[in-house]
C-alpha cells in the first residue's frame, strides 16, 4: 500500500499514472483541503474534487478542474442577478457541492462523504482528506504599509495569484487532528509520495496538520517528493512565483531544501539536471528524468521512477 500527498491539478495527473502502475486499490491519496472554501452557502473541495474528476475520467481537460462538457445555465443566471460568480461552478459540477454539503450539515464527515462520492465516479485508489476539521490556507499581501488577508481561492481566482505574497498561514492547524485512516496509512504506508503539487499551497497546509511532519521525519527514508518545478518555472499556477516571493528558491532545488528533513529522495526534471549534485549535497537522493505529465505514459514512468527510488514498486 502507498500513500500518495496531493493538492489538485499535479497530483491527479500523477495519481492516475501511479494507478496505471500498481493495483488502484493499494493507493491512499492524503488530500489538502486548505483550499476549501464556502460559497453560496456551499462547501467546495476543489483539491479533492480535481482528483475524483481525473481519476474518473471525467475531468475538463482544457482547464484541469471541472467536469469535462460542463454547462453553466446556473452561473449565467447568477450573473443576470450580479450575484457572485468569479468562482465559476458548472451545472454538474453544483451536484458535488449540494452533495456534499448537505451530508456535511446531517453530520457525516468529509472523510465519508468523499468516499461515496469516490464510489460514484468509479475510482478506486483511496481519497482521504488530511482532516474532517477546519483547515485553510490564508495569504497575506502588503500594500501601501497595511497587510490585505485573502482565503485561497480570493488569491488564486479572483486576483488571479497576481498579488506580492508577504506571508501564508494554515488557519485552524494547531487545533486540527489528522483522521485516523491518514495516520494509519502514513504509518503503514510501504512508500509515501509527495505528488509534484504546489509545495506551499497544497502539501504545506498537510504537514501544518500536528502529527504529520513527525510521522514524515520518522518514515523519511520511505518518503520521496517530485518537483512540480522544472527549470525555475511551474507547469501550471503560481508555485515558482511564490516561492521566490517567500524567499525560497523558485526551484527544483527549492523544492529540495522545502522538504529536505522529510524526503530522502526526489524525482527533478532532465531540465534541471544541472541541479543533481546540489540537492545530492543535501543528503537527498536525486533521480533525474522526464517529468512534465502531458500523458498519461509520462505519468505511469514518472510514478515508477519515485517509488522505484525508495523500493516500493512493482517487480
Ligand atoms: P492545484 O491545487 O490544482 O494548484 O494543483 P497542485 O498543487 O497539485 O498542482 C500545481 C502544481 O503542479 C504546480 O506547481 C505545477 O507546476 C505542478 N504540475 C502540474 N503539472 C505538472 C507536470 O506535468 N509535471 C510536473 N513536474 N509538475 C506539474
Ligand atoms: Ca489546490
Amino acid at each position: 500500500m502507498i500513500a500518495i500527498l496531493s493538492g489538485g491539478v499535479g497530483a491527479a495527473r500523477f495519481a492516475l499514472g501511479m494507478a496505471n502502475l500498481i493495483d488502484p486499490q493499494d493507493i491512499f491519496i492524503i488530500s489538502n483541503v486548505g483550499d476549501d472554501e464556502e460559497l453560496h452557502g456551499l462547501h467546495i473541495s476543489p483539491d479533492i474534487d480535481t482528483v475524483i474528476y481525473t481519476l474518473g475520467e471525467s475531468i475538463n481537460p482544457e482547464t484541469g478542474w471541472g467536469l469535462n462538457g460542463e454547462t453553466w445555465r446556473v452561473m449565467d443566471a447568477l450573473a443576470a442577478y450580479g450575484g457572485l460568480t468569479w468562482f465559476r461552478l458548472g451545472d454538474m459540477d453544483l451536484a458535488t457541492h449540494l452533495f456534499r454539503t448537505q451530508l456535511l450539515r446531517e453530520g457525516v464527515t468529509l472523510t465519508e462523504i468523499t468516499d461515496r462520492m469516490r464510489k460514484r465516479w468509479n475510482v478506486k485508489p483511496k481519497i482521504l482528506p488530511v482532516t474532517d476539521g477546519h483547515l485553510r490556507t490564508v495569504l497575506f499581501s502588503v500594500s501601501a504599509g497595511v497587510e490585505k488577508r485573502m482565503s485561497f481561492q480570493e488569491y488564486f481566482v479572483q486576483h488571479a495569484h497576481r498579488p506580492i505574497i508577504s506571508r501564508v498561514i494554515y488557519d485552524g492547524a494547531e487545533e486540527a487532528t489528522a483522521t485516523d485512516e491518514v495516520i494509519q496509512t502514513l504509518e503503514t504506508a510501504s512508500a509515501i509520495l509527495i505528488a509534484p503539487s504546489n509545495p506551499v499551497l497544497s502539501i504545506g497546509p498537510i504537514l501544518s496538520v500536528p502529527g504529520i511532519t513527525d510521522l514524515l521525519l520518522r518514515r523519511r527514508d520511505k518518503v520521496v517528493a517530485v518537483s512540480p518545478i522544472i527549470a525555475g518555472e511551474a507547469v501550471k499556477g503560481p508555485a515558482a512565483k511564490l516561492m521566490s516571493e517567500l524567499g525560497l528558491g523558485p526551484s527544483a532545488l527549492g523544492v529540495a531544501q522545502y522538504y529536505r528533513k522529510i524526503i530522502s529522495a526526489i524525482v527533478i526534471d532532465s531540465a534541471d539536471a544541472n541541479l543533481a549534485t546540489d540537492i545530492r549535497a543535501l543528503g537527498i537522493e536525486t533521480a533525474v528524468t522526464n517529468t512534465l505529465m502531458d500523458n498519461v505514459e509520462v505519468s505511469r514512468l514518472l510514478a515508477k521512477t519515485a517509488l522505484d527510488m525508495i523500493g516500493g514498486g512493482p517487480n
